[in-house]
């Protein structure tokens, strides 16, 4: 039997101005979208971070009240390498995040707030291909903010938005899933790959609880860069499934 080589990425449309990154946890967007968001802020772009949960229950040795604010604080210096200065925290628990109404709602009017082009969210199929089994509150997000964006964008559904000030937006063009296993597209990040590793190494207190493989940042930064950056033809990328919204 002849083994199939992966299918080419395409590159991302990279002609947007704002984009709005939706995570469940600090570190989900430097385990592999960092890199990627200096390319983009270097080109002048605006990203802004939201982090669904302040991460409280990332810790094993920490309890959440004092897990949570250093979290919050790494989270934001983290952006700050990638030229991130804004990041919000909504406050879901840690843990055991719930899709539904409240979760929608709350990305939504985030996504009103900010006025984004492009959404960012990590993986939220089952795995991360294989038998890599995803974390239950990156799959709760991922199907929130597909349905966000377009609650987003109807005057009727939570009305309670537009009351609070926040018109509906419908500019947003295609919601972008990082690390998906789904993934055909993909962002060369050979030359801000460096800065991703920084950006993830801000997370001291959480690299410090951590074993196993992603403990170190370079080394499990080059193995997920390199495995993109085969199927783009360049030495680093970061791959994305790409919903087209418009
Ligand atoms: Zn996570």
């Amino acid at each position: 039997m002849n083994e199939q080589a992966p299918e080419p990425f395409e590159p991302v449309d990279e002609d947007w101005g704002t984009a709005l990154a939706v995570v469940a946890h600090p570190d989900d967007m430097e385990y592999g979208g960092a890199a990627a968001v200096a390319r983009w802020t270097g080109q002048g772009k605006k990203v802004v971070y939201v982090m669904v949960t302040s991460g409280e229950a990332g810790i094993d040795s920490m309890g959440p009240e004092e897990c949570g604010p250093l979290r919050e604080a790494e989270q934001i210096a983290s952006a700050a390498v990638v030229g991130v200065d804004t990041v919000e925290f909504l406050g879901h628990p840690d843990g055991v995040l719930e899709y539904g109404l409240p979760l929608r709602r709350d990305i939504a009017r985030a996504v009103r707030r900010h006025r984004p082009d492009i959404v960012i969210t990590s993986n939220f199929r089952e795995t991360y291909g294989g038998t890599m089994l995803n974390q239950a509150d990156h799959v709760a997000v991922g199907r929130a903010t597909l349905d966000a964006v377009r609650d987003a964008g109807n005057r009727w559904v939570f009305r309670e938005l537009a009351e609070e000030g926040y018109e509906p937006w419908n500019g947003v063009r295609q919601v972008w899933a990082a690390a998906s296993p789904e993934a055909r597209h993909a962002v060369d990040t050979t030359d801000t790959f460096d800065l991703g590793v920084a950006s993830l190494r801000e997370h001291k207190a959480y690299l410090a609880g951590l074993g196993g493989p992603m403990a170190d940042p370079r080394e499990f930064l080059e193995g997920f860069g390199r495995g993109a950056g085969s199927r783009l033809g360049v030495r680093f990328a970061v791959p994305f499934e790409v919903f087209p919204l418009r």
